[in-house]
């Protein structure tokens, strides 16, 4: 029986094809270079026909006149001494006198005697090669530049800035900066710049620090920097990843000296804390007076009204002193929660209910009214009742502000939103901060500027999120979050 194999031989290996088409060129030539032998491939690229080069020309004939010497003087008498040489770069010139470059690759073939009879030759075409080298080096040299000039505009701005790579090892400070700390521009490895951090902030920002890399988004950590000097200040890192979106190729960031700003805020605390501490008696005992005073009224109708407006001014005064203790509580982590579970829908109401009798502004709830949580019902009680105040007090116009509740992710959502006039993006970054008031172009409101603060504190501390959206001249929609809880089939 015939051997299959040799029946399908033809079909599957013909040498001569697959020299002659080869995706590369092939070539054999005498020691004195001539050529003689080459294949289709080789030919395509040179524009020869086989007739013009076999035994006509010698390998020579294809280079340049530095190639022939640079052929003569090494390449020939290495392929001689080592029967092998790969990969050297000639440009190899065409019949019409064009040229592209390529890699030569050479090996011997000897007689019995060891005597050299001819050299194959493979050459591959490096044309492409050779343009996206010459892309890359230009992008290189683009990019060197780009970086030269971003060092050296940086290094002549007075603020201090940084960047680091995508893991955020930092891998450039400017000059301002690194004068600032008294360390070498280069020298900027993570363990000298964390040196350089107050011990007791240093474990937390290098926490912050991981949390916001990770995290893949802009991020700030405030923290004390030691100067040049030794001593410490409270400097604000803000982080921003380039490109915003997508890979990110490099962090960028700034650091602001904050340390008047952290000074007064602190001042501030140690006013509110004392005063806050030293009222709360006295006003206490003035609201009993108060009671008992309107206990003993004999009922004139001109001394229940006063008795009335005393004891609505002293609520007011004892809100204020609670919002003053408040804060002092929140920094001291001393805001205990009593969670129950309760329906948003009844606090939304209750809170209308409060508010609603003394404004004209139309209230409105909507939503999903069936949405439980559970949560410190007093404490989000407060967090809505000074959302919808502030819409009161800082939208008047607004005839009516929206309640809604609704559930999404696994977390209920409470927003307030009003038609007032809105607030300009560069303060809405500040409405959470401890006593940030903004300005209303020359209108007065009385105030402290913690209600938002104290909210956003409460909101965080039962694991939820508070935020807002505000369009000058169309309104503010504030809204915070906090988690549903689980449902029975949710644990399995
Ligand atoms: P306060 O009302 O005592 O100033 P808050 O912390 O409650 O303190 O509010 C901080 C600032 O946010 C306010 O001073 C005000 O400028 C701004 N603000 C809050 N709510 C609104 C709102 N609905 N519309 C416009 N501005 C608002």
């Amino acid at each position: 029986m015939k051997n299959v194999n040799e029946d399908i031989a033809h079909l599957l290996v013909d040498a001569e094809a697959l020299y002659e088409d080869a995706p590369c060129g092939y070539c054999s030539f005498r020691p004195d270079g001539t050529i003689i032998k080459i294949n289709r491939t080789l030919l395509t690229w040179l524009g020869y026909a086989a007739g013009d080069v076999v035994g006509q020309l010698r390998i020579t004939d294809l280079f340049s006149k530095g190639g022939r010497i640079y052929y003569e003087m090494f390449y020939y008498p290495l392929v001689q001494m080592t029967g092998v040489v790969k990969e050297i770069s000639f440009e190899i010139f065409r019949k019409d006198g064009t040229s592209f470059p390529g890699l030569l690759n050479a090996n011997v073939i000897r007689d019995q005697a060891q005597q050299i009879v001819a050299i194959n030759c493979v050459l591959i075409d490096i044309t492409d090669r050779k343009k996206y080298e010459s892309e890359l080096l230009n992008a290189k040299k683009f990019a060197e530049l780009a970086k030269d000039q971003f060092e050296f505009v940086s290094d002549y701005i007075p603020e201090m800035i940084w960047t680091a790579t995508p893991a955020g090892e930092i891998n450039y400070v400017n000059k301002r900066f690194a004068d600032y700390l008294g360390i070498e521009p280069l020298n900027n490895s993570i363990p000298v710049l964390s040196a350089c951090i107050h011990p007791d902030d240093r474990l937390q920002s290098l926490r912050g620090w991981v949390r916001g890399i990770r995290a893949g988004k802009p991020f700030q950590i405030q923290l004390r920097l030691k100067d040049a000097s030794g001593i410490y200040k409270w400097h604000l890192l803000k982080s921003v990843p380039y490109p915003q979106t997508g890979a990110i190729v490099k962090w960028l960031g700034s650091c602001l000296d904050i340390h008047a700003h952290v000074m007064e805020v602190e001042q501030k605390d140690e006013f509110i804390s004392v005063a806050s501490h030293e009222l709360r008696t006295p006003v206490t005992g003035l609201k009993l007076s108060l009671q008992l005073l309107s206990r003993m009224n004999s009922g004139g109708e001109k001394q229940t009204q006063l008795l009335d407006q005393a004891s609505r001014n002293v609520r007011k005064i004892a809100g204020l002193i609670d919002d003053l203790l408040n804060v002092d509580r929140l920094k001291t982590g001393q805001l205990p929660l009593n969670r129950t579970l309760f329906q948003i829908s009844d606090l939304l109401r209750n809170c209308c209910t409060v508010i609603q009798t003394e404004n004209e502004q139309r209230l409105e709830v909507s939503g999903d009214t069936n949405a439980e949580v559970f949560a410190d019902e007093n404490r989000m009680e407060q967090v809505v009742v000074n959302l919808i105040s502030n819409a009161i007090k800082y939208a008047p116009g607004s005839k009516k502000i929206i309640l809604q509740a609704i559930t999404i992710e696994g977390m209920v959502e409470v927003s307030v939103t009003d038609q007032g006039p809105g607030i300009a993006k560069e303060k809405v970054a500040h409405l959470f901060e401890r006593y940030y008031r903004a300005d209303h172009s020359g209108v007065k409101y009385s105030g402290l500027g913690l209600g938002l603060y104290i909210s956003s504190e409460i909101v965080k501390k039962h694991g939820g999120m508070i935020g807002v959206q505000s369009e000058p001249g169309i309104g503010s929609r504030f809204w915070f979050t906090i988690p549903a809880p689980l449902k029975p089939d949710d644990t399995k």
